[in-house]
Order: structure tokens, then sequence, then C-alpha cells
């Protein structure tokens, strides 16, 4: 039941109306039996600066940013995580008990949370990334915390792919190459992960594949696609008939998420009953 007491979480972004943040943190937060709400607010771009210290000033404990606030909402916070700063994107924010605003990121944690359910452990191994965007960025962030070696990323436009390089330099062996360079063929022929980042193969655009060969990618590579919509993406679908390793980006929708609630709660969800409430409202949703 809500009640004056009951403590508020939410959402913002535009639009923000088909989130699945809402179905699963509240799934969560009357499991675990938390006097807890959280609800979706649609935030117009103009209005972005006012609903930030609107919702802080409201006492609203903490909320997550989506698309297209992640990265200007920066800007707002009084302090940022190590995740939010290496990735540039803010996905959760923590109102902190002065009322100071912390930008957190928890997409990093998420990417890994789906290579950990799998045992997966990448130290010293060598990833491709396909793709050089905001999901790209922290999964290029998810996997130097995992301790890979080198990290090789195939895109099409070569700046972003530079831009992207920079700022990872010292941690690991980076490179960028367009897709169709020879020197990605070879990255792809020794890779241990490849991880496929662009939107190629999600919904509506289900039978759109990245512009990657899969029979150039070594044999016992895993396979992970950050889409969740479908759960098999072409490119998966392709990959496990060739009897690759897949990972879909399930485990990593809800890992963030998990994490999300943690920062804002202190208490761990119940992540099985999470991935349970997300596959029901997908089948529903169809
Ligand atoms: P984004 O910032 O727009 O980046 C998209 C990337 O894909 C860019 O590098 C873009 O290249 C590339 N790309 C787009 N269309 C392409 C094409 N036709 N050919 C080659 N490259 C193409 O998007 P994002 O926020 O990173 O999201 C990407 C995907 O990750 C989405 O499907 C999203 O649902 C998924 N995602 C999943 C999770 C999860 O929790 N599982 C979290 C975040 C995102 P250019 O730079 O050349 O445009």
């Amino acid at each position: 039941m809500i009640t004056g007491t009951t403590r508020l979480l939410g959402v913002i972004g535009a639009p923000i109306e088909h989130s699945l943040s809402p179905i699963i943190q509240n799934a969560a937060l009357r499991a675990a039996n938390l006097d807890y709400v959280y609800t979706a607010f649609p935030v117009s771009r103009c209005a972005l600066d006012s609903a930030v210290r609107g919702l802080r000033d409201a006492g609203v404990v903490g909320f997550n940013v989506t698309i297209p606030f992640k990265t200007e909402v920066m800007r707002l916070m009084d302090e940022l995580s190590e995740d939010a700063r290496r990735i540039q994107a803010v996905n959760t924010v923590v109102v902190q008990s002065d009322g100071r605003l912390r930008g957190c990121n928890t997409d990093a944690i998420g990417f890994c949370a789906g290579l950990e359910e799998r045992g997966i452990d990448l130290h010293g191994k060598k990833a491709v990334l396909i793709g050089a965007g905001g999901a790209a960025r922290a999964a290029l962030w998810g996997l130097l915390r995992s301790g890979i070696s080198s990290v090789d990323i195939g895109v099409r436009t070569i700046e972003k792919g530079q831009m992207l390089c920079c700022d990872f330099t010292m941690d690991a062996d980076v490179h960028a190459y367009r897709f169709d360079d020879s020197a990605f063929s070879t990255a792809l022929s020794c890779a241990d992960i490849v991880v496929q980042t662009t939107p190629m193969g999600m919904t509506p655009d289900i039978e759109k594949m990245p512009p990657v060969d899969i029979a150039a990618i070594h044999p016992a590579a895993v396979l992970y696609d950050l889409i969740y919509t479908p759960d098999n993406t072409c490119f998966l679908r392709e990959a496990a008939a060739r009897g690759h390793e897949t990972i879909n980006g399930e485990a990593m929708l809800v890992a963030q998420g998990a994490e999300a609630f943690f920062l804002w709660t202190g208490v761990r969800p119940d992540t099985s009953l999470m991935k349970r409430v997300l596959r029901e409202e997908l089948v529903r949703r169809g």
C-alpha cells in the first residue's frame, strides 16, 4: 500500500512510457518488503534542469536516467562515481542525505554480470567490440575492469571509434578499425569474446545484422549481444548455429537495475525474480 511514508524512486527520459524499469523495480521492491514505489517521469529536453532539481527538492530517494539524458545530466551532478566518469554517462542518481546528487553508472557492472553468470573469466584475454556508441563505452569499461588485455573495436565511423580509444589507451591495448579493414578481420579471428553493441537486429529491425562476418570469428569465442528485444537476435542465432556460446542483453539489463536498487536502498534485490518479471513482460509485449 502507498502511504504518507512511502519513499519515491523513478526514471527520467523521453520517451519513457515503454520503460521496463517500473515493472522490474516495483516487483523487486515488493518482494523485499520495502516501502518504496518506482515510477516513470516523462521529462522534456528543455525541462531537464528543473526536473532534476524538483525531484531532489521533493524528497525523491534516487532515480534512473535514460535516453536522451544520460550524458547531459552529468553537469547537474554534485559528484560522479568512477564508473560514471569513465563511461561519461549517468544512468543512476542517488540523492544523498545532504541533498547532494551523486551520479553513478551501473551499466558496466550490469555488463560484467552477464559474463559472471556464465563463469567467464576474461583476465588476459582478447576482445572485439562491434560499435562505439554509449553502450559500447560501458561495455569497454566493463571489459577493462574484468582484466581484458586488448580490445579491438569495429566501427563504421572511424572518428567515433578513435575518440573512444583515446579515453582508454592508458588502461589497455585499445584500437579502432573500420569494419572492412583487414586488421579488424584478423582481430575477429583471434578474439576470445566478441561484444555486439549496435542496435542492428533490435526490434523492429529484427532481420538486420551488424556488418561482421561471423565465419571469420575464432570458433571458441563467446558472442555477447547487448540487445534484449528480441532475446535471440539474428547475430546470436547464426553464432549459436556455428557452435559459439552466446549471451544476450537481459542479464545486463537486470543487473544494472539491481545495482541501482542497491545504491538507493542498501538491499540486494532478488535478481532471479527481476529476470522472470522482465521475461514475462517482454513476452506479454510480443
Ligand atoms: P548509440 O549510442 O546510438 O550507438 C550505436 C552504435 O551503433 C554507434 O557506434 C553506431 O555507429 C553503430 N551503428 C548504428 N547503426 C549502424 C549500422 N547500420 N552499421 C554499423 N554501425 C551502426 O546506441 P547505444 O545507446 O549504444 O545502444 C546500442 C544498443 O545497445 C541498443 O540496441 C540498446 O538497446 C543496447 N543496450 C542494451 C543495454 C542492456 O542493458 N542490455 C544497455 C544499453 C544499451 P555510428 O557511430 O557510426 O553511428
